[in-house]
C-alpha cells in the first residue's frame, strides 16, 4: 500500500468515543486545545533535540527549534508549526488514528463523568491532540519526519468517523497543524487570544513560541535559577505548566546539591489526589533533565513509584546527555539520584511536619496512602517513612492523629513495645475486647483503621528500636500499669476453680475441634468472655481478612481462643456443660463465632444465625 497517494481510514472505536467526549463534554474548557497542541509541538522538538545526539544525518539540519503560530481572521484559520521530529505516514496513522493510552474502557467513562462534575479536573487530563476538535471544523496535519528518506504526508479530518492520508511533498521538517475554526470558535484567530492562552498555559515551554514574529513565552528553566530570583507567581505558573493544573500547588521543594551528585530539583505536591477521585493509577510526574535538556519526561526512574503524586523537574549535569531509555533504567547513577532525591524529599516532609503542621496534615490526609504504600514496599526509606506516618490512638483525641514518635515519648518506663490494634472505626475498636487489657494497664494503643495499615507495621517491624506488636497476638506480655495492683483485688470477680477451669478449657477445645489451634485461660480479658488471638504472630487478623478477600485460596490460619475464666457466662457454661452438654456446645460455638466477628474475621452467617435463634428461644422459655 506504500504507493497509495490518498486513502480514507476509520478511527479506532476508542478514538471516536474520546472525540465525542472532548467535543461535547469538555466544550467549556476549549482554551486547552492550544495548550495540548503546543505541548505536542514541544515534545516533538525535545525528541528531535534528543535524536540529533544519536544520529548524524537528519533532514533540514539547520532549521531553528521553535514553534510558530499564525492566524487568518478572514479565513478563520489557526496554524501551529514546529520543527520537531515530524511524523511519517505510518506514524500519522498510528498516532492520530488510534489511542495507545493505557486505554481501558473505564478511562473514558471516568473522563466523561469527571467532565460533567468539574471541568477543572479535566484540565489535568492529557486529552491530547483530539482537543483540537473542540474548536475545529476541520484539522489538517502536514508532517515531514526528520528521517532523511521519509516523505511528507497530510492527515485531515472533520473529527467524525474517519480521516484521510494524502502524500504531501515539499514540506520542511516537523509538523504544521492547520485548524479551520468552527463557528463558535472564530475568536481564537486573534493575536490577543493566542497570546493570552500561551501566557496562561504554556509560558514555560522550553522553546520559543512565536506569534506574529514575537516570542511570547518565557523560555527559561526555572529550576536552574536561584531561589531568591523567583517569585511565588513564577513558581505557581511553573507548577501549572508541569502538571497541567489550573490550581496552585500545596507546597514545593526547590533545592540544589553539588555532592555527591550535581542536582537541581524543583518538586511540587499538588492539592488533589486524583487516584482517590476514580481516575485510576497516576503516572509519574517528575521529568528528568540534564543541563536543561529533557532526558525523560515523567520519568519512572527518578523517584520511587509510591511518590508518583509528586510533580516537577530534576536536573543533573552528571547524567550523560545521550543516555537511552533502557540505559536509564539500568543506570547506577540514576539509582543513586533516585535515592538522594527521595531521601531529600522525605526529609523535607519531616521538616514541614515540624514547621507547618497544618500543611503536613493536609499532605498526610491527601497523600498519606502513598507514603503507606512506600512503607509496605520500600526497604531503603522505611525509617524516614515511619517518621511521617500518622494514626489515631487510644490517647489521641478522636479524629486527631499522632506520630509514632509521640507514642514513644509517652511510653511507660517498663514498656518495650509499641502496640496497635485494627478495627473499622475508633468506636468499634474501643467497644471490642482487644483494648481491655491495655485500658486496664493504661497503655496507649495505636488504632489502625485502613486495610493497608497492618501491612505497614508488619513491614516496618520496629520503630526507634521498639517492636511494633499487634494487640491480637497470642504471646503479648503487657507491662503492668501503676494503678493496676491497687484495683485488681477489689474489682476482679473470682475465677473458676482451677481444676474446673482446666476441664472446661479442654472440653471447649474438643467441642470446637480443628476450628481452633488452642483454647487457653486469658490473662488479658476484663469484661469480655472470650477473644481470638494469633498464635504465630505473622499475620494480624486484619491482614488475613485482606489476603482472603484478594485470594479465595488463602486459608485463614487457625487461631487460639482465650477464655475469661472469671466471666459469669463462662462460669455458667461450666455448670451447663454438666447439665446439658449439647446445649452447652451450641453456646461454645456461638462464643467462638462472636469472638471471630470481633476479630474481624469472616464466619459463615447462616448456621450462626440459626444457632443464635435456638439459643434465644431457650433463653425465653
Ligand atoms: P500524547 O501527547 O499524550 O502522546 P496526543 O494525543 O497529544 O497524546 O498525541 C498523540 C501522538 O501524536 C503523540 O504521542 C506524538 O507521537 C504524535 N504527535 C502529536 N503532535 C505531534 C507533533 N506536533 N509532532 C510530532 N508528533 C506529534
Ligand atoms: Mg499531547
Amino acid at each position: 500500500m506504500t504507493d497509495v497517494k490518498s486513502e480514507t481510514k476509520e478511527f479506532q472505536a476508542e478514538v471516536k468515543q474520546l472525540l465525542d467526549i472532548v467535543i461535547h463534554s469538555l466544550y467549556t474548557e476549549r482554551d486547552i486545545f492550544l495548550r495540548e497542541l503546543i505541548s505536542n509541538a514541544a515534545d516533538a522538538l525535545e525528541k528531535f533535540r534528543h535524536q540529533q545526539l544519536f544520529e548524524g544525518d537528519v533532514f533540514d539540519k539547520d532549521a531553528p527549534l521553535e514553534i510558530a503560530i499564525s492566524f487568518d481572521d478572514k479565513e478563520h484559520t489557526l496554524t501551529i508549526t514546529d520543527s520537531g521530529v515530524g511524523m511519517t505516514r505510518a506514524e500519522l496513522e498510528k498516532n492520530l488514528g488510534t489511542i495507545a493510552h493505557s486505554g481501558s474502557k473505564s478511562f473514558f467513562s471516568e473522563l466523561a463523568e469527571a467532565a460533567k462534575k468539574d471541568v477543572n479536573l479535566i484540565g489535568q487530563f492529557g486529552v491530547g491532540f483530539y482537543a483540537a476538535f473542540m474548536v475545529a471544523k476541520t484539522v489538517r496535519v502536514q508532517s515531514r519526519s526528520y528521517r532523511p528518506d521519509a516523505e511528507g504526508c497530510e492527515w485531515a479530518s472533520e473529527g467524525a468517523g474517519s480521516y484521510t492520508l494524502t502524500s504531501c511533498p515539499g514540506l520542511h521538517r516537523g509538523t504544521k497543524i492547520i485548524i479551520e475554526l468552527n463557528e463558535d470558535s472564530q475568536d481564537y484567530a486573534s493575536e490577543y487570544e493566542i497570546k493570552r492562552i500561551i501566557k496562561q498555559y504554556s509560558n514555560f515551554v522550553p522553546f520559543p513560541i512565536k506569534v506574529a514574529g514575537d516570542t511570547v513565552n518565557t523560555v527559561q528553566a526555572l529550576w536552574a535559577k536561584s531561589k531568591q530570583d523567583i517569585t511565588d507567581d513564577e513558581y505557581n505558573e511553573f507548577y501549572k505548566f508541569v502538571s497541567n493544573a489550573i490550581d496552585e500547588p500545596l507546597t514545593k521543594l526547590h533545592f540544589s546539591a553539588d555532592a555527591p551528585l550535581a542536582i537541581k530539583a524543583l518538586l511540587f505536591v499538588p492539592k488533589e489526589n486524583f487516584e482517590t477521585m476514580g481516575f485510576g493509577r497516576m503516572d509519574p510526574g517528575v521529568s528528568l533533565y540534564c543541563q536543561k535538556i529533557l532526558i525523560e519526561q515523567n520519568s519512572a526512574n527518578i523517584l520511587p513509584e509510591w511518590l508518583r503524586f509528586v510533580k516537577g523537574v530534576v536536573d543533573s549535569e552528571d547524567l550523560p546527555l545521550n543516555i537511552s531509555r533502557q540505559a536509564l533504567q539500568d543506570s547506577a547513577l540514576v539509582v543513586k539520584l533516585n535515592k538522594i532525591i527521595t531521601g531529600r524529599f522525605l526529609k523535607y516532609l519531616a521538616e514541614l511536619a515540624e514547621k507547618e503542621p497544618e500543611t503536613y496534615e493536609k499532605i498526610w490526609k491527601t497523600f498519606g496512602i502513598f507514603l503507606k504504600e512506600g512503607a509496605t514496599s520500600d526497604f531503603m526509606h522505611r525509617e524516614a517513612l515511619a517518621k511521617l506516618l500518622r494514626f489515631e490512638s487510644s490517647k489521641s483525641e478522636p479524629g486527631k492523629q499522632i506520630a509514632l514518635a509521640e507514642y514513644v515519648a509517652r511510653m511507660k518506663e517498663d514498656q518495650k513495645e509499641i502496640y496497635y490494634v485494627n478495627g473499622p472505626s475508633r468506636h468499634a475498636i474501643e467497644a471490642g475486647p482487644y483494648l481491655e487489657a491495655f485500658k486496664k494497664n493504661d497503655i496507649e494503643v495505636i488504632y489502625t483503621m485502613e486495610p493497608i495499615d497492618d501491612f505497614v507495621f508488619n513491614h516496618l517491624g520496629e520503630f526507634d528500636s521498639k517492636k511494633l506488636v499487634s494487640a491480637d497476638r497470642a504471646d503479648i506480655d503487657l507491662p503492668k500499669g501503676a494503678e493496676d495492683e491497687t484495683k485488681e483485688d477489689t474489682e476482679k470477680p473470682a475465677e473458676l476453680e482451677s481444676a474446673i477451669a482446666a476441664t472446661l478449657l479442654k472440653w471447649i477445645k474438643d467441642s470446637l475441634g480443628d476450628k481452633v489451634k488452642d483454647v487457653v485461660a486469658s490473662k488479658r480479658l476484663v469484661s469480655s468472655p472470650a477473644i481470638i488471638v494469633n498464635p504465630d504472630g505473622i499475620f494480624t487478623s486484619s491482614m488475613e481478612r485482606i489476603l482472603k478477600a484478594s485470594n479465595q485460596e488463602h486459608k485463614i490460619s487457625s487461631k487460639t481462643m482465650e477464655i475469661n475464666t472469671s466471666h459469669s457466662l463462662i462460669k455458667a457454661l461450666a455448670d451447663m456443660r454438666v447439665k446439658d452438654e449439647e446445649f452447652a456446645r451450641s453456646v461454645v460455638e456461638q462464643i467462638y463465632d462472636n469472638a471471630m466477628i470481633q476479630a474481624g474475621l469472616l464466619i459463615e452467617p447462616r448456621t450462626m444465625v440459626e444457632r443464635n435463634y435456638k439459643i434465644l428461644e431457650r433463653a425465653l422459655q
